[in-house]
């Protein structure tokens, strides 16, 4: 690829899709433009690569946003129409023919810091081409040096000589070299150090695991400390603190275990502590699970939270529901443990979901809540109206029962649905809406689909309804196709609606 080539021509060479766009020129002219304007990217994310692009495809996403998509371990962004993966893994994206960090003369280098940040934040490994300057000199444990010029070399460390055998003066600041060109001599080293160094990584990974199994930790004794500072010196240099042994810090809320030399903790808080990058049950083919069984134990006396990889996955099986990070609830279609050791729960619409980030909805109460809403339909239908405060209690109840019914047996609840003649008009918080409701919003009547909180990762939680008009008026006044509200948690809490709640009768 020639340098006289412009950044259009160069983007028509890459993909049906970009060419598509080359020939809108005009497309392109804007995105260029828009590009200069950016002030901000955005962040999505997506349950699947295939719904990334159908979004990307619907003008949903500008150019240069960051893509995510968990489920896949896919990171990457959009260039103008094609969006293309910084990861190793990239699903249903494409991929960028250059550097991301110096494609199209770096227009896209903030997309590719961020996508790289994102990569990161999931553990996603990004494609080595496709790293910056400072992570290539980390993983080909190499660092940024300057040479005299005005570009950023590799060197190993204390070397005096760079990867290209310039003599170097001294070492960058970070912020220093992402200003400067990166040396293309040292990169390609660089690269090819960082590649081999990751194999060898990899196998060396992979010998361990087929080392005979060590037996497994029987009777692991337990340790109490007043911090973890203690706890960490403690199990490096007292021989009575063996491999396995649970190690227990009640002022800091940590419980953790011995992994060989390593103190681990398993709980959300770890003080001076290391953590673990698999599930503690799964280390070793579940070499330490007496340990865990005990760590959990003290756990639940100290009455301390265990971080989410530890916490004990349900099984799963096809027709189970589950509650997701996304507060939606689906239907289990398959479970299988991934490479990552992580529990994946996969649906039938093609989305998978981590185990130990869901909630299993328990089934076992459908009877319950079926006469739970009736019970409480009954009190707010009845001739004498209730007191303010009963009907409010009554209201809450039936909303209960119908949230559960939504999660744990939509055709349950479709069936009280189609035998009720009766709605219970309430104002009521975004908050308790439930699905089933019909609200008004817009100065429009809407069936409430399904709802929900959705807990972003570091981001403020937002509640979130998917909604459709009632009759052709309302979808006319607003959207033909359902949609999403969504709003901060902390305004939903209070923000009141009208809701007609459905007030299923006895049977007789
Ligand atoms: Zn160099």
């Amino acid at each position: 690829m020639s340098d006289s080539e412009s950044y259009a021509q160069r983007l028509a060479g890459q993909s049906q899709l970009t060419a598509a766009a080359f020939h809108f020129g005009e497309i392109v002219a804007e995105t260029d433009a828009r590009r200069e304007a950016r002030a901000e990217l955005k962040i999505h994310r997506f349950d699947s690569t295939t719904e990334a692009r159908a979004a990307c495809d619907r003008d949903e996403v500008a150019d240069g946003d960051v893509l995510v998509v968990d489920s896949e371990g896919v990171v990457g962004f959009l260039v103008v129409a094609l969006p293309a993966a910084i990861t190793e893994e990239r699903g249903e994206f494409g991929q960028l023919p250059s550097p991301a960090h110096e494609y199209a003369d770096g227009s896209y280098a903030d997309s590719a810091h961020l996508a790289e940040y994102q990569a990161r934040v999931l553990g996603a490994p990004v494609r080595i081409e496709h790293a910056s300057p400072a992570i290539l000199a980390h993983r080909a444990d190499t660092v940024l040096v300057d040479t005299g010029d005005e570009r950023a070399h590799y060197a190993d460390p204390f070397a005096d000589v760079s990867l290209c055998e310039e003599r170097q003066s001294r070492g960058l600041e970070e912020s220093e070299a992402a200003d400067r060109k990166p040396c293309a001599s040292c990169r390609a080293r660089a690269r090819d150090r960082a590649a081999s160094r990751e194999a060898a990584l990899r196998a060396e990974e992979e010998a361990a695991a087929q080392e005979p199994a060590r037996p497994e930790v029987a009777d692991p004794g337990t340790h109490t400390f007043d911090s973890s500072a203690e706890a960490y010196d403690a199990s490096q240099c007292r021989d009575d603190i063996r491999d396995g042994d649970v190690l227990v810090v009640p002022s800091e809320g940590i419980v953790a275990i011995l992994n060989r030399a390593w103190p681990a903790a398993l709980t959300t808080a770890h003080g001076e502590l290391h953590t673990l990058t698999a599930a503690a049950d799964a280390i070793e083919g579940g070499r330490y699970k007496a340990s865990v069984e005990a760590a959990m134990q003290a756990a639940a006396r100290l009455d301390v939270e265990l971080a989410p990889l530890h916490r004990p996955v349900e099984p799963y099986a096809a027709g189970d529901r589950f509650v997701c990070a996304d507060g939606s609830t689906r239907t289990v279609d398959a479970a299988e443990r991934g490479r990552d050791g992580h529990l994946w729960l996969h649906t039938a619409e093609g989305s998978a979901w981590r185990a130990d980030r869901c909630e299993k909805v328990d089934v076992s109460r459908v009877d319950e809540a079926r006469a739970a809403a009736r019970r409480a339909a009954a009190t707010l239908r009845n001739a004498t109206p209730p007191a303010a405060d009963e009907a409010a209690v009554a209201i809450r109840e039936l909303g209960e029962a119908l949230r559960y019914l939504a999660q744990a047996s939509p055709a349950a609840l479709d069936d009280l649905s189609a035998e009720c003649t009766r709605r219970i008009v309430a104002e009521l918080p975004r908050l308790s809406i439930v699905p089933g409701d019909i609200v008004h919003m817009l100065g429009a009547r809407f069936h409430v689909l399904d709802t929900g909180v959705q807990d972003a990762h570091g981001e403020k939680p937002r509640w979130w309804a998917d909604v459709h008009g009632v009759d052709e008026a309302d979808r006319r006044a607003t959207y033909r196709a359902p949609w999403r509200a969504a709003i901060a948690v902390e305004h939903a809490a209070w923000d009141l609606l009208t809701v007609e709640r459905l007030a299923p009768t006895q049977p007789f």
